[in-house]
């Protein structure tokens, strides 16, 4: 008999099976539909001895201590800061917009001080901030959205700003300065050995155990458990009772090149004529060094694995009604970006995780934070995690 069904080996199903096999001493069976633990941060040695994130670039950042305090029990770090530049007119600039891109897009010598002065003769002011537009042009005018922002969003998301929540070009700031870092969190930094080598230390523990390849609708009737939290989308458990939720979609295209060095950033993004949104090239992010480098293109698209929740208000109406449903289900606990339709880096989903925990225990997210027991070091050695195959099983 397990304590615990968890359904999903991402964020914020290991974290939860790390915590309550750790520090409560619960049986956990945690399965997962794809063939591998780490949800969309998994990442991967390829054919040639690359290190790649199969679901696009994962870049971890936080303001948060205890959340990195609380992963560091399972991993060490490289210290690591992202940036991006965009292509627009011809030109590789730097994204957020910043002195530099404004300098260079127009031919200019200005100083921080009188750039501050030219945004503010091009922005557009906005009485009520409310969509994804008014964020932008509010700051910087029609023209630089247009150039930056308005055909990266149609792509990305299928939908024109002006139809999404401020939240969403909100993530991304304007700077008056050369500041050209994407994140200005305090703690900015990549798992040494990878994403994936980090999950595998915080499942292993004698009391969890793994499924892979395994939709929990297969084995959920057969299986004994006491309680099931949930980590997929809310509108499938519910068998879209009202109706799909929308997740946006993206298609990735891995490619490796026979070449030290790909592009000049980490990552450049194409809002404008390309059908591509970015491209990610690996061995900026994990450090790595190799003759070869490996990149990716993201392609997004309206069907296919759901990625991201699309935060508007007609999506967020349809969610109430799903939560509703949740909240009457007292066996089941909802979490994770996919349960909860948030739009949540990886750092909120494990202060997510971490807080439901703390409730199950009646503790603080920062005391549920704490391992209590010693766990393996993290030096990069082979793990013992435990991995069932539905074979095993019957
Ligand atoms: P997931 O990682 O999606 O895990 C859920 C798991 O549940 C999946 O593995 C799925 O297979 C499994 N599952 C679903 N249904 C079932 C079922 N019926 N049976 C069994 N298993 C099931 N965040 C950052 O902080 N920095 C970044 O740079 C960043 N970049 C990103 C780039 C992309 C392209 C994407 C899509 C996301 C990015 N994120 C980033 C966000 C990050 O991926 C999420 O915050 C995080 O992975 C969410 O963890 P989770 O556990 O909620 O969900
Ligand atoms: N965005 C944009 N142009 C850019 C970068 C971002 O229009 O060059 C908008 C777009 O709508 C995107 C959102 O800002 O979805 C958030 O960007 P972020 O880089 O945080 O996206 P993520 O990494 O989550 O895909």
């Amino acid at each position: 008999m397990f304590d615990y069904l968890i359904v999903g080996a991402g964020f914020a199903g290991s974290v939860l099976a790390e915590r309550l096999a750790n520090d409560s001493d619960k049986k956990v069976l945690i399965c997962d539909k794809r063939p591998h633990i780490a949800g969309n941060a998994y990442d991967f040695y390829n054919d040639e001895g690359i290190l790649i994130h199969k679901y696009g670039p994962h870049i971890f950042h936080t303001n948060s201590k205890d959340v990195f305090d609380y992963l560091s029990e399972f991993t060490e770090w490289r210290t690591y800061e992202h940036r991006v530049l965009a292509s627009v007119d011809g030109m590789l600039v730097p994204m957020p917009i910043n002195l530099d891109t404004i300098n260079k897009l127009y031919g200019l010598n200005l100083t921080a001080f009188e750039v501050e002065d030219f945004l503010a003769s091009l922005a557009e002011p906005c009485d009520q901030i409310k969509t994804s537009e008014d964020v932008v042009v509010s700051k910087v005018g029609r023209e630089l959205y247009e150039k930056f922002f308005r055909n990266y969003t149609r792509k990305q998301w299928g939908l024109d700003p002006s139809e999404l929540d401020a939240s969403v070009t909100s993530r991304v700031p304007t700077r008056t300065t050369r500041d050209d870092r994407y994140f200005t969190d305090s703690y900015q930094a990549m798992p040494k050995h990878g994403y994936t080598r980090m999950f595998e230390k915080m499942l292993d523990h004698p009391n969890i155990k793994i499924m892979l390849n395994c939709d929990y609708q297969e084995i959920s009737e057969e299986i004994p458990y006491r309680q099931l939290i949930y980590t997929g989308p809310i509108d499938a458990f519910f068998n879209y009772r009202y109706g799909k939720l929308p997740y946006r979609s993206l298609e990735f295209k891995h490619e490796t090149h026979d070449t030290e060095q790909f592009q000049s950033a980490p990552v450049v993004n194409y809002p404008n004529e390309q059908a591509f949104t970015r491209i990610t090239e690996f061995k900026y992010l994990t450090g790595q060094e190799h003759k070869k480098t490996s990149i990716v293109y993201e392609f997004p698209r309206a069907e296919g694995d759901p990625y991201y929740p699309v935060p508007r208000k007609e999506n967020a109406n349809l969610y109430a009604k799903y939560k509703t449903l949740a909240d009457a289900r007292s066996d089941v606990r909802f979490v994770g970006r996919l349960a909860t339709y948030r739009y949540y880096n990886m750092d909120q989903i494990v202060a997510q995780a971490l807080t439901e925990y703390g409730k199950m225990v009646g503790k603080k997210r920062q005391e549920a934070a704490v391992a209590k027991a010693a766990v393996g070091n993290s030096n990069g050695s082979n793990t013992s995690v435990q991995i069932l195959t539905n074979a095993r099983l019957s």
